[in-house]
């Protein structure tokens, strides 16, 4: 089982970077940090709702071998990540076959049981928990469809990283030591990928690697050069037909070779003068303001004569 205090928690600054600096290269300050704040966060959620959270008891590796220690990290994810199962003496799993102890509905952490639903409501742990290089949210990654955008809880796999779908999904704890896991599974790829053994595998297999020089990948860029210096032009409209309707710019593609045969540029007077008046016109609350401004200005005047005349 999991031990409740896990020694990293209270951690300074000097010992992050401490720990940064040993074992798996990819675990970084910042990854840490990260890592630390889903925790607290988790804890503060916890200590002012009702929720049960659970903290995640992940030890970096200080292996001094870089990529052992990544190793490690993976396999202790790995762990850490497992759907949570059913003890082999209990009735359910084996009479009803119900061999995972968390796997009912997709609010629900697969690990720990932790009722993201009601965690979200809360406080969106999943927003505020972001990969360190690139900034984009857990909720950005995993929490949205990628199509539509539109909020969809994150479905765990059995097997972690592979497997069948679950009926559950991982908290922001969790979900973040996910996040790592993928990245540092991605760099553990990329290395192996550049292992001539790989290579020879692939020659084996009819894939060959050609190099393509860069100098003979050009951009086939089919502008004649008379027209080069409109470009500024069109730069300034593409800009200003974002700011306003009256200004258009059509492009007209071939459908037979996809390039641009014909483009116009449609200046719209009637917009313009709509937009104008639109403009001028000030909204209904805004007018009244304006009208009780008036009233006292008006009233001071009066006043400030009428006691001119004493
Ligand atoms: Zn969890």
């Amino acid at each position: 089982m999991m031990s409740w205090n896990r020694p990293q928690q209270n951690l300074t600054e000097a010992e992050l970077a401490m720990l940064a600096a040993q074992g798996n290269n990819q675990l970084t300050q910042a990854a840490l940090q990260e890592m630390l704040m889903a925790q607290q966060g988790m804890q503060e959620v916890a200590a002012t709702q009702n929720i049960e959270v659970p903290k995640v008891n992940f030890y970096p590796s200080r292996h001094a071998d870089p990529k052992k220690a990544r190793r490690k990290d993976i396999k202790q994810a790995y762990k850490l990540l497992q759907p949570a199962k059913r003890s082999w003496i209990n009735p359910f799993r084996w009479a009803l076959g119900r061999k995972y102890r968390y796997n009912k509905d997709t609010g629900t952490c697969v690990v720990d049981g932790c009722n993201c639903a009601n965690l979200i409501q809360h406080d969106n742990l999943y927003m505020k928990i972001s990969d360190e290089e690139t900034g984009r949210s857990l909720w950005e990654m995993y929490w949205q469809n990628p199509v539509t955008g539109q909020p969809e809880a994150f479905i765990a796999l059995d097997k972690v990283s592979s497997g069948k779908k679950m009926r559950g999904t991982y908290c922001p704890e969790h979900m973040h030591l996910y996040h790592l896991l993928n990245k540092w599974e991605a760099e553990e790829d990329k290395q192996n990928e550049m292992n001539p053994n790989r290579l020879r595998d692939k020659v084996k297999r009819g894939v060959s690697i050609v190099t393509v020089p860069i100098s003979s990948v050009k951009k086939n860029d089919p502008t004649p050069a008379m027209l080069q210096k409109y470009e500024p032009f069109f730069a300034e409209l593409e800009r200003d037909a974002g700011k306003t309707k009256g200004i258009n710019v059509l492009h007209y593609a071939n459908p037979a070779t996809g390039q641009n045969d014909v483009t116009m540029v449609v200046f719209d007077l009637r917009i313009f003068q709509m937009e104008l008046q639109q403009m001028n016109i000030p909204t209904q609350a805004f007018q009244e303001m304006l009208n009780v401004e008036n009233a006292k200005i008006q009233q001071n005047l009066d006043g400030g004569l009428g006691t001119g005349d004493v």
